[in-house]
């Protein structure tokens, strides 16, 4: 039996699991990095925490033209194979919170220094500073890999990690893709995701700088479409915080197909419209409504509101008629933010869009047009939510790459 010869392009998340896990199965590996070292997002990833993985996976918290696709790539290497892959390679993991699991270090650059020591130790040889320029292959020569300093290199298989287009100084860029289309493969749509959100109203700049805990719910086309809860922060270009990251792939993808997208903004998602009307009139007083409206929110935000519903900020709370209330409990529990223009991607954690996943082999990653090429990680047309998802695909969709790719050719 051949020892296969693998060639790994890109030292992020999903190319050191599918180095490593080659390496062991006995293939000869070499890994090409365009960077200095191994995981640069991964090294950033979390807050520098590196948010590893979810104890909650699912499809559903995944996009693409087929999200279910990762139910075959978990079905092959699942949460439980990634944690005992990490365990081999020393690095325990911990929840932190809603099943989000971190290095137990709670230190990014831990998993890039287990990573690196286990691709070493698996026997791979690495090449940083070696951008990938021109992938070829043919029936004899099979796969021909050139690289921008003009190298050539041979190799029976090639496994394409480059990654998204996210994030250009973390090596971020659509080299990945023009390689996939080089060998036949397409591309769809790219679109940036987990990323702030441009909103329409620059009027909203007045409440720059505040942060609150809503509910926003994405309306597509008129349909209700995504929907999260957690903190926004008002920006001077629309609003970011982790609430607007969960919905803005649904949102940045509805725009780029030209659909109508609406964001619905609920400053009070604790409580029912009628809940609300009867807390507002049992702090209705003398005091001037403005007054009386900055002692439940952050001071800017009564008065944003009330200028859009001509409410004078000067009228005493107990004079507002049962009508502007009810108004009052609309704008709160549901003011209509329209978005903008996509945000760019040098800001969004990740590209969605990418190789459509009906090119692959779900039970291995293998390009259905290319014997032996794979195509793994963010680069295949899946993206995930927030909450270490997307590292988790990588993990996944590398190791699974990795080991099939390794299979002896006789
Ligand atoms: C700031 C930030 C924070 C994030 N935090 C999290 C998080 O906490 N949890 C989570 O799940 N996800 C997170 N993500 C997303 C996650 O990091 C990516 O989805 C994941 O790294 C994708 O893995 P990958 O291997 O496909 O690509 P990458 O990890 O991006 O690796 C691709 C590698 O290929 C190299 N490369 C590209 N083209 C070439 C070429 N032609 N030749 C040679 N090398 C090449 C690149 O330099 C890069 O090192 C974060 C992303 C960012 C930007």
């Amino acid at each position: 039996m051949k020892k296969k010869k693998i060639a790994v392009v890109g030292a992020g998340a999903a190319g050191a699991a599918a180095a490593i896990n080659a390496a062991r199965e006995g293939a000869e590996v070499v890994v090409f990095e365009k960077q200095e070292s191994l995981g640069r997002k991964i090294a950033a990833s979390g807050n520098g925490l590196c948010n590893i993985s979810n104890l909650e996976i699912s499809y559903k918290n995944y996009n693409g033209d087929n999200p279910r696709f990762v139910q075959n790539i978990f079905g092959r290497f699942s949460l439980e194979s990634t944690r005992s892959f990490f365990l081999s390679l020393g690095l325990p993991w911990r929840e932190r919170q809603q099943g989000r699991l971190y290095p137990y270090s709670l230190q990014a650059r831990t998993v890039c220094d287990v990573l690196l020591d286990g691709v070493i130790r698996a026997g791979c040889e690495i090449k940083f500073h070696r951008c990938v320029e021109s992938i070829s292959y043919s029936k004899n020569d099979k796969f021909t890999i050139i690289t921008a300093g003009k190298e050539k290199y041979l190799f029976d298989s090639v496994i394409l990690a480059c990654g998204g287009k996210s994030f250009a100084g973390l090596g971020g860029s659509d080299r990945g893709y023009h390689l996939a289309i080089s060998l036949g493969h397409s591309v769809t749509e790219l679109v940036p995701a987990i990323v702030p959100l441009n909103i329409h109203d620059k009027s909203l700049r007045r409440l720059e700088g505040i942060k609150w805990d809503v509910a926003l719910t994405a309306i597509i086309d008129g349909k209700k479409k995504d929907f999260s809860t957690g903190e926004i922060l008002f920006t001077k270009y629309g609003i970011s915080g982790p609430v607007t990251l969960d919905i803005s792939g649904t949102v940045n993808r509805a725009l780029t197909s030209n659909k109508t997208a609406e964001i619905h903004l609920d400053l009070f998602p604790d409580f029912s419209h009628e809940q609300l009307l009867t807390f507002i009139k049992s702090i209705s007083d003398d005091r001037t409504i403005i007054k009386t409206l900055e002692t439940v929110l952050k001071k800017r935000m009564p008065e944003f509101f009330l200028s859009h519903l001509k409410i004078a900020p000067s009228r005493k709370a107990n004079s507002i008629k049962e009508s502007e209330l009810l108004q009052l409990v609309d704008i709160f529990k549901g003011h209509i933010l329209v978005p903008g223009e996509p945000r760019p991607f040098a800001e969004a954690v990740v590209t969605s869009g990418g190789v459509p996943v009906s090119e692959v082999y779900p039970n291995s990653c293998e390009s259905k047009i290319v014997n032996g090429l794979y195509i793994v990680g963010e680069l295949l047309d899946i993206d995930g939510d927030c909450g270490g998802y997307n590292l988790q695909f990588a993990w996944s969709s590398g190791a699974v790459a990795g080991r099939a790719a390794s299979k002896p050719s006789s």
